[in-house]
């Protein structure tokens, strides 16, 4: 399994956009960007609704639950600071509650040969430091 206690991650910096996402994730809380108009969610924050351009945009809370829908496994140490945790799992989750939302990740306390578009997972945080929590994936318990 990757050893991820040694990696030193570079840390988000949050913009505008992306704040409320940064400070709901601080508080173990995965939220995401949806517009008043017509109710879509979308992840990354933008500073319009993608799908009717609206501008009436919120931040709500969502559930942690999705599916793998894309991945690559890291085999090469082209970022030393990860060098630890090779090889690895990156992942993209689409949120059963944001159909279309793609959030990319870690899938952590599994190996790597666990990612598997479709597989089930949930939401995690991992405290980088005082100010920023990074949402990170495990498997789905059951
Ligand atoms: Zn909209």
């Amino acid at each position: 399994m990757s050893d991820w206690s040694k990696v030193t991650r570079p840390i988000p910096v949050p913009n505008e956009w992306t704040k409320p996402f940064w400070d709901a994730a601080k508080q173990g809380v995965l939220a995401l960007q949806r517009c008043r108009s017509c109710g879509h969610v979308q992840h990354p924050p933008y500073a319009t609704c993608t799908q009717c351009i609206g501008v009436d945009l919120t931040f709500e809370p969502v559930r942690g639950a999705g599916t793998i829908y894309a991945y690559t496994i890291m085999y090469h140490t082209g970022d030393k600071r990860f060098a630890s945790a090779v090889p690895y799992a990156s992942i993209v989750v689409e949120l059963d509650d944001a159909p279309g939302a793609l959030l990319a990740a870690n899938l952590l306390d599994a190996d790597y040969t666990e990612a598997k578009v479709g597989r089930r997972v949930e939401v995690m945080f991992e405290q980088l430091n005082d100010d920023i929590t990074l949402p990170q994936f495990r498997l789905a318990a059951g």
